[in-house]
């Protein structure tokens, strides 16, 4: 078998019958290292055909045109990469819980085959389709290197948790991929695998938020490995001393690959091993293995990943307790999004995501933490930042995210630190914090904060 069957998870009981095998490609859109599309290329072997789908949903979680751009112009490179190996790509538009099974049907598709995603509305297409589909439908976790549903049965409590039952099981896990073997069965006479996409109007027919434009990073998976490569061969060895430093172009940068799949973690995480690049390999290896996968883990277990209320009792406690505390400033969301708050330094990060749909890691933090502190209530607070994080972030909507967001506002995976107004004993961040780490006034002036 090409895949640890460990990766793979039954989302019904129905038999595998004989037939082509659909993979309906969601969370990993790629066409090297992609463990589902290598399992379903093996399940459909010489006999069958494989057939990949995509489907478009209307609107996903708030995306802009930003987001859908870079998603379309990976997609279209997706379909010319498959062709290359004789594979048909099918582009869907609609609710997926609906059309996947429909396309199904109409290909007389055996199994179907999805990647896994935490995410609930990803979780809720899924939980349609397998109610539908007739067929035997697998998913598979190739966005972790250690598969989310291994790693742990519960909700981890912090890093140090699930760090041990990572290293236990990594040496399984992070093998090399094989590679995706060209297709010589005949694409189903349908006429769903006859008609190319059109991405031209689909771009034309998006109807998503406009306001907020494409950004400069080169989307796909050519680029995406080049910039890995990139990263590997002049930065990783300087990542343990400046990653925490945004002016600094320390950090991988790799993380709307990862959001869309244009690049799987693991790649990265075999390149870094294989670097020899000591201390800025294990740092780097933390953050892309460790933290990222707790992430996934956090929303695998915890409904409410997205809320206020997902945050530890603790720090839902203390954030209660300092709810009535007088705030030195109070922003509504616009003052924020509009980066006109009295802080150059806080506006300057807000200008940097909203010019490059990015925003420095570090500076991800000291953003949050202080629109809890200029925000009416915690609650409101959480809706801001998951709002502006979700429309600007080329990476958001991302477990990544909602961690982020919770562990910044909330203590999530923290724990109680000294008590102040309005944190309580969430842990608290300054600006004169982050003078003593990197050049305030350098950034201010490299992204116009006013
Ligand atoms: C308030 C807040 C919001 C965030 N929003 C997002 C988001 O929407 N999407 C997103 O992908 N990340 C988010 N992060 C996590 C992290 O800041 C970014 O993943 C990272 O800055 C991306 O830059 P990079 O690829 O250069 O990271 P690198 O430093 O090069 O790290 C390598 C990879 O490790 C992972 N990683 C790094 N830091 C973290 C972390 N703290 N938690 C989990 N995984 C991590 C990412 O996949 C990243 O690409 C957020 C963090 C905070 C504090």
């Amino acid at each position: 078998m090409l895949v640890n069957n460990k990766r793979l998870y039954r989302l019904n009981q129905a038999p595998l019958a004989a037939g082509p095998i659909l993979y309906w490609m969601s969370r990993e859109q790629r066409v090297r290292d992609n463990w589902g599309l290598l399992h379903a290329r093996e399940m459909a072997g010489q006999e069958h055909a494989l057939v990949v789908v995509f489907c478009l949903a209307p609107a996903f979680l708030g995306a802009t045109l930003r987001q859908y751009d870079f998603m379309l112009s990976g997609l279209a490179q997706v379909e010319g990469d498959l062709a290359a190996l004789g594979i048909p790509f099918v582009l869907l538009q609609g609710d997926p819980g609906q059309e996947i099974p429909r396309l199904a049907a109409e290909l007389g598709a055996g199994g179907v085959v999805t990647d896994f995603d935490p995410l609930r509305v990803k979780q809720g297409w899924q939980g349609a389709a397998a109610h539908a589909l007739p067929v035997s439908f697998i998913e598979v976790d190739g966005h972790n290197v250690v598969p989310a549903r291994q790693v742990s049965p519960k909700q981890e409590y912090a890093a140090r948790t699930i760090r041990p039952k990572i290293h236990r099981l990594i040496g399984e896990y992070l093998e090399e991929f094989p590679p995706l073997e060209p297709q010589v069965a005949p694409a189903p006479p349908c006429a769903a695998t006859a008609r190319a996409a059109h991405w031209g109007e689909v771009r034309a027919g998006l109807a998503v938020d406009g306001a907020v434009g494409p950004v400069s990073l080169v989307p796909g998976e050519d680029a995406a490995h080049d910039a890995l490569d990139r990263f590997v061969a002049d930065r990783l060895h300087v990542y343990a001393g400046q990653r925490n430093d945004p002016n600094a172009d320390g950090t991988s940068r790799l993380s709307a690959y990862f959001h869309f799949g244009q690049l799987a973690p693991q790649r990265a995480a075999l390149a870094a091993a294989a670097s020899g690049r000591g201390e800025g390999q294990a740092a780097y290896l933390e953050e892309l293995v460790v933290r990222r996968e707790l992430a996934d883990n956090f929303c695998l277990h915890n409904p409410q990943y997205d809320s206020l209320a997902g945050a530890p009792a603790w720090a839902l406690k203390t954030l209660g307790e300092h709810r009535a505390d007088p705030r030195a400033h109070c922003y509504t969301r616009e003052t924020f999004e509009q980066a006109r708050t009295g802080s150059r330094l806080w506006n300057a990060a807000q200008n940097e995501l909203r010019q490059t749909g990015f925003m420095h890691g570090y500076m991800r933090m000291f953003w949050a933490k202080k629109i809890l502190e200029w925000s009416a209530t915690p609650e409101e607070a959480h809706a801001t930042a998951l709002a502006l994080n979700d429309r600007y972030q080329l990476d958001g909507r991302d477990p990544n995210g909602y961690v982020g967001i919770l562990w910044s506002l909330a203590g999530l995976h923290d724990r109680p630190w000294q008590t102040r107004p309005v944190f309580g004993s969430v842990r608290f961040m300054n600006e004169n914090g982050c003078r003593r780490k990197f050049d305030v006034d350098k950034y201010i002036e490299r992204w116009g904060g006013s």
